[in-house]
């Protein structure tokens, strides 16, 4: 965490972000698939400074055998914060946060995932924070998206994340740790831009109506560009694979 007790100021003289962004730009976010040997299905993804790894096995016989469902797959899902990933050293136990966050992806997810192809076995999606600057859960969200893609998984489309916030003011898009800070509000969104839906939305702080649908429009701006960056980093994926045959 950011060790200033007084509160910054968040948007400048000129209208730009503390951090040099206009209020609708992303931080450079890299994506990349394929990055685990052992697992069937990974991807790392960063959003500026915050940087996720996300691993899916499956579908798999299921570890216990009484959360098998007769007619699906169950999708499992880990959402853990490496003790190195925040200033200060976080315990690695797992906190009610991190399993919080593990249960909101899950059903983030649960909507595109077609689980009733692979009934009684398991969907499992681990993933590890490995650095946190704001913006880990929907970080989260893209990363393990992507990983069920490389896993083979079939979906019905791909999940994007991206969280906005209101700070001094003014509505701005994908927050980093400052912003989410200080801010006045801060607002994860997820969402599968090609079914049309949202399937996750949290609003911490206030926000005015008006403010509210400006946001979720700023929000779903934002997925839109990103979930065009994990559809290209699969094609690269899969092109590459073409030309090495
Ligand atoms: P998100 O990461 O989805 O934005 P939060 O709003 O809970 O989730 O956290 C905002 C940011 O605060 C995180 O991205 C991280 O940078 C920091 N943070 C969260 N939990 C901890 C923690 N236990 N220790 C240190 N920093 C944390």
């Amino acid at each position: 965490m950011v060790s200033t007790s007084e509160r910054p100021r968040l948007i400048m003289e000129d209208g730009r972000r503390y951090n040099g962004r206009a209020y609708d730009e992303l931080r450079p976010i890299r994506m990349q698939v394929g990055v685990l040997n052992n697992a069937n299905g990974s991807a790392l993804v960063e959003y500026g400074r915050t940087k996720v790894l996300a691993a899916v096995y499956g579908p798999r016989e299921p570890q216990l055998k009484h959360v098998s469902i007769p007619y699906r797959a169950v999708l499992r899902c880990r959402y853990h914060m490496a003790p190195f990933s925040t200033h200060d050293r976080k315990s690695p136990a797992p906190s009610r946060r991190e399993v919080e966050l593990s249960k909101v992806i899950r059903e983030s997810l649960e909507p595109v995932v077609v689980s009733e192809m692979f009934p009684r076995t398991s969907i499992d999606i681990f993933i590890e924070v490995l650095n946190a600057d704001g913006g880990t859960r929907t970080a989260s969200v893209t990363a393990a998206s992507l990983a069920l893609a490389d896993a083979g998984i079939p979906m019905k489309d791909l999940v994007a994340g991206v969280a906005v916030g209101k700070v001094d003011g003014v509505i701005v898009l994908d927050i980093d740790e400052v912003e989410d800070m200080y801010g006045e509000a801060d607002m994860p969104v997820a969402a599968a831009p090609s079914l049309n839906l949202i399937t996750l939305l949290q609003l911490n702080g206030v926000l005015t109506p008006d403010e509210f649908k400006k946001s979720l429009d700023l929000a779903l701006s934002g997925i839109r560009r990103i979930h065009e960056g994990m559809k290209e980093t699969l094609r690269r994926r899969y092109l590459e694979v073409k030309v090495e045959e």
